[in-house]
């Protein structure tokens, strides 16, 4: 089963996508950095023959170096705020982040928890947010398009 593609809205509150000009390809580097896994599953969700992401060349990959952005997940834990750094900074320029839930937002549910370093954009600086408790697919896709539209 197929569905037509979603129409592009306004799902995030700030975005940079006039600085990329990615021609339909986008490679993500997913980093969870504190998730309860929710939102892995929406995201794992728009690469199911359902939603089918692949179609708009959204893709994830296994390594920074390869990603034209990051996909981060879950408020940012004191464990985790380093390695999100360091896969930030081996992303190649314009190091695009997009954060993905209402914890990466601004903590969502663990706000205030002990082992919380913060929001995303607390550690880095964001171009595009995508909300919700999980976002829904399509408003991932809807959002992920703005980057990977020709
Ligand atoms: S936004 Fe909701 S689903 Fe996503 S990590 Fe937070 S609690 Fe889990």
């Amino acid at each position: 089963m197929t569905e037509s593609a979603p129409r592009p809205v306004e799902t995030g509150t700030q975005h940079r996508s006039d600085l990329l000009d990615l021609r339909g390809s986008l490679q993500l580097r997913h980093v969870d950095a504190g998730s309860c896994n929710g939102c892995e599953m929406e995201i794992a969700s728009i690469f199911s023959p359902v939603y089918d992401a692949e179609q708009y060349g959204i893709r994830l990959v296994a390594s920074p170096r390869h990603a034209d952005a990051a996909l981060v997940t879950g408020p940012v834990t004191k464990n985790m705020a380093g390695p999100l750094r360091r896969t930030i900074e081996a992303l190649g320029a314009p190091a695009v982040v997009i954060a993905i839930g209402d914890c990466a937002r601004d903590c969502g549910v663990f706000a205030g928890a002990y082992g919380v370093e913060g929001s995303v954009t607390d550690v880095t600086e964001v171009h595009l947010e995508v909300p919700g408790c999980p976002p829904a697919p399509a408003d991932i896709i809807a959002a992920l398009r703005r980057f990977s539209q020709t």
